[in-house]
């Protein structure tokens, strides 16, 4: 039996773009890879719910990453009250900025309550660092450390069952931590920030393509897209469509 897992996207599109929502991805139903995008009102259009997530990976902590976690996380609380806790894992710091994204969004009135009526909204938080691996939602995963943004510690992850791997950039320059996921995996979603000039703290074009001559059997999906163009080989992320991915025969 092939291994398969369904990626649907969600948001594919870079901070300042207007070629997409930010960046969202949704494995098979249940893992969300980053929460940029208007996840809640998204799903249901792709047949799925914020009800029957399982986890979240959250790469960095940058807006076009982060911004809607507080509506999904409320959202859940409100119309799925029976829905098990998620686990929410992301870099360093994770809770603090949670904490203050979640009070800004809707004061600590409405976000204390919920700690208050439910626990501890936090207590599934989980900050990962480079190496940490652990079964998450019926899948193997394990951080990458990625190069993006000085002030910030960024993750990419990868997911797996057997017979088949994902890898996500999240955001990243081309750097030894990207390398390293990118000859681990079958897939790829890669950032691709700009196809047009080279990018301080994210990848182009050039060094995607590069990326793909050296690892000549990666498949890559590019997202975090500023703008749409083809890059021979590479399938290009867009907003509501679905892939399923593919992996070897057997175990
Ligand atoms: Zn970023």
């Amino acid at each position: 039996m092939t291994a398969e897992m369904r990626l649907s996207i969600l948001g594919s599109g870079a901070a300042f773009s207007e070629v997409g929502h930010n960046s969202a991805h949704l494995l098979d139903g249940k893992l969300l890879l980053d929460c940029g995008a208007p996840v809640t009102s998204l799903l249901p259009g792709i047949g799925a719910s914020v009800g029957d997530l399982e986890a979240i990976l959250i790469s960095h902590f940058h807006g076009d990453h982060v911004i809607h976690l507080p509506t999904l996380l409320v959202t859940r609380r409100l119309r799925h009250p029976k829905a098990p806790p998620l686990r929410l894992i992301g870099p360093p710091g994770f809770l603090r900025h949670l904490t203050i994204l979640g009070e800004t969004a809707f004061g600590t009135g409405l976000w204390s309550r919920i700690e208050a009526e439910d626990g501890p909204l936090w207590a599934r938080v989980e900050e990962w660092e480079e190496g940490r691996s652990d079964q998450v939602a019926g899948y193997q995963v394990e951080a990458f450390s990625v190069i993006h943004a000085p002030e910030l510690e960024c993750l990419g992850y990868r997911v797996s069952i057997p017979g088949l791997s994902l890898g996500y950039t999240g955001d990243t320059t081309y750097c030894p931590g990207l390398l390293r996921l990118a000859r681990s995996v079958d897939h790829l979603l890669c950032e691709c920030t700009s196809f047009s000039r080279p990018q301080p703290t994210h990848l182009w074009g050039e060094e995607v393509a590069a990326l793909m001559r050296e690892l000549p059997s990666l498949r890559l999906i590019l997202t975090h897209l500023n703008e749409r163009r083809p890059l021979p080989g590479a399938l290009l992320a867009s907003d509501g469509l679905t892939v399923t991915l593919r992996g070897c025969a057997g175990g």
